[in-house]
């Protein structure tokens, strides 16, 4: 089978509203990763497993483009930001990203606005539009959710120099900076109304997803737990390139996909096809993700 999917435009998306509840929800767009040929990013897998599954799915086998979707909610008095994106990283996935600012504009959504930034693990893609490259709170009256945990592992500078050191650069930047707004989550905690963490270790120590409530309605932001909409979920113990630990990962990944499978509860994929709104469904040996709609919606 050969490459059968459509050559997709650059354009940039609208934002995208849905209701969760009786809470009004926006999708804006950081740009697309290119993760580059696949077999780099899922490996211990053949390259001809990978464009099976690829092309059967009608999706490029030559190359990986993970969306970074990013959420917005007004909770509790509080208008929420899940994830940052890349910021003016260029250089580790494309030049497609950093998208995020002209997004919020497009959404008449002022970063002044924002009071709080919830982030599921400090890698660039998700803290890197915390700070400006000269250090500037780019969101200046938020403060910044993460756990503990990771934050001092992503941001040890005994890791500079190591295979880790983009990445801790990165957060160091983008988070020393605003260290005096850092607030820390538990597992389990619900540390803003109707935002409940809850850690899904692996992809990092305390990879965190959350669990959006409103009005008896839930929604599951599934950070990194999958950053394949196909590969990772039809064989959910796979590995992913840049899991700290693969087999944890792959762990929290079952029983994630499971619990949220059995609840029939709606996913925010954060890497997924935009606007990465859908559901998990048990299948064989694994899972499927079922994508909802793109509709509009009176608001
Ligand atoms: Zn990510």
């Amino acid at each position: 089978l050969g490459n059968s999917s459509v050559l997709q435009n650059s354009n940039t998306y609208p934002p995208y509203r849905f209701h969760l509840g009786d809470t009004e929800c926006t999708v804006v767009s950081d740009g697309p990763l290119d993760l580059g040929p696949p077999a780099q990013s899922f490996p211990g897998v053949s390259e001809e497993e990978i464009r099976e599954q690829l092309a059967r799915n009608f999706l490029p086998i030559d190359t990986v483009l993970a969306e970074q979707n990013i959420l917005i909610v007004q909770v509790g008095g509080k208008r929420v930001l899940f994830e940052t994106g890349m910021g003016a990283e260029e250089t580790l996935f494309g030049t497609n990203s950093g998208r995020l600012f002209s997004s919020l504009e497009r959404a008449g959504i002022a970063p002044e606005s924002v009071d709080a930034i919830a982030c599921s693990h400090p890698h660039p893609d998700h803290i890197g539009g915390i700070c400006s490259p000269s250090g500037e709170p780019r969101f200046p009256n938020a403060q910044i959710y993460l756990s503990k945990k990771d934050f001092s592992f992503w941001t040890d500078e005994k890791l500079l120099g190591t295979k880790a050191d983009a990445a801790v650069k990165i957060a160091r930047s983008n988070l020393l900076p605003v260290r005096d707004r850092l607030v820390f989550f538990e597992d389990g905690e619900e540390f803003l109304p109707g935002v409940q963490a809850m850690y899904t270790p692996g992809h990092t120590a305390e990879h965190t997803c959350f669990i959006l409530t409103a009005k008896n309605q839930s929604l599951a932001l599934i950070g990194d737990v999958s950053h394949h909409p196909v590969l990772l979920l039809e064989r959910p113990r796979n590995h992913f390139v840049a899991d700290l630990d693969p087999k944890q990962a792959a762990a929290s990944r079952v029983r994630l996909f499971a619990m949220l499978a059995e609840k029939r509860m709606p996913i925010l994929g954060y890497h997924f096809p935009w606007p990465g709104i859908g559901h998990v469904a048990a299948e064989g040996d694994g899972f499927r993700y079922v994508p909802e709609a793109v509709r509009w919606t009176a608001t």
